[in-house]
């Protein structure tokens, strides 16, 4: 069979980094292939409303803001295709990147994979994930908890976010945290903390889900960290907002990852790799900031590079 076209430059992955990317390479006429995963629009599909992208006074729906990057990167002639990559050869100018059978080839790439959910490992967490009550996502599946007590594990800011959306269906929300003070934002903590639904269950770590055998949860076992008590809360849905892990599995081999498995880009800047033309942005390549405003950041960034780089090297 013989190998399919070079691309310009391929984008791996749809969210914030992305779909800016896509902007910029597709207004620079280069006609970019955007590979869209598992998770089509990112993190931000998940979250309800955000307050602190730049230009939107009044907040924006995480979602609709995700459609209108998309909107503006096909209007100016980005194409989307899903694959989902899940191994790279970058030794030969034409770096190939696979999804499963299928080959694509390109003599860009800007991977913008992003980070996915993690999840505790406690007993019972798997087995009732998805439609059984355990879930990482209150925008997606809040609504099912109406007058419901239910939980979120967790003390940083998603988990203070969590919480705050599920009041608005939930009748209790316990949140769960292993220390006494939560690491989220002042303003995220204190909102949290101080909602009359919310309850924080401090120097708790979960130590199991309860309802496995009735395949629907029924309690959330935590244990005291100081007295190592153990107490059942007694919830419908449980919400794990514990951080993320980083997308880079099927690029490890060949690229630099630091020890949480992010993207370690070259020295002297954010986006480049030691392999030339291949860039990284997002989420991916940044546990410091993870904000949709610095992926878009980094998004613009890797899309000047590789605009730059293509240009230098067009005889190739
Ligand atoms: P995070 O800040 O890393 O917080 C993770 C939380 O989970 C921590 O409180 C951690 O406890 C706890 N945790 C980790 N592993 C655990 C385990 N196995 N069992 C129990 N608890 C565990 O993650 P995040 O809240 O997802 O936020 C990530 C980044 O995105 C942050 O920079 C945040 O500011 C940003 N963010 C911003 C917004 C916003 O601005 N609207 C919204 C969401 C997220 P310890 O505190 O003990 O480490």
């Amino acid at each position: 069979m013989s190998n399919p076209s070079v691309e310009n430059v391929v984008i791996v992955g749809t969210g914030c980094a992305g779909l800016t990317a896509a902007i910029y390479t597709a207004r620079a006429n280069l006609n970019p292939l955007v590979l869209e995963g598992p998770l089509p629009g990112g993190q931000l599909t998940t979250t309800s409303e955000v307050e602190n992208f730049p230009g939107f006074p009044a907040g924006v729906d995480g979602f609709q803001l995700m459609q209108n990057l998309r909107e503006q990167a096909t209007k100016f002639g980005t194409r989307f295709e899903q694959a989902l990559i899940d191994r790279v050869d970058f030794t030969s100018s034409s770096r190939k990147l696979y999804a499963g059978d299928r080959l694509i080839l390109a003599r860009a790439v800007i991977i913008a994979t992003g980070a996915s959910p993690r999840m505790t490992g406690i007993p019972g967490e798997k087995e009732l994930y998805g439609g059984k009550g355990v879930t990482t996502c209150a925008t997606c599946d809040g609504a099912f908890y109406r007058k419901m007590d239910v939980a979120v594990i967790g003390g940083g800011d998603s988990a203070a976010e969590e919480a705050l959306f599920l009041t608005r269906f939930a009748s209790k929300v316990y949140l769960v945290h292993r220390r006494d003070t939560l690491r989220a934002s002042k303003i995220m903590a204190d909102r949290a903390t101080s909602h009359p639904k919310i309850q924080p269950v401090w120097n708790s770590v979960p130590v199991a889900v309860e309802g496995v055998a009735q395949g629907a949860v029924s309690g959330l076992r935590v244990r005291h960290v100081q007295t190592g008590t153990e107490t059942v809360l007694p919830i419908k849905g449980l919400f794990v907002a514990i951080g993320h892990q980083p997308n880079t599995g099927p690029f490890a081999a060949v690229l630099d990852l630091d020890e949480g498995g992010y993207f370690k880009p070259i020295a002297g800047s954010q986006v480049k790799t030691k392999v030339p033309g291949v860039y990284v942005a997002g989420d991916c390549a940044d546990h410091v900031y993870r904000q949709a405003i610095t992926a878009a950041g980094m998004g613009c960034q890797a899309a000047i590079e590789a605009e730059r780089w293509l240009a230098e090297h067009s005889h190739e």
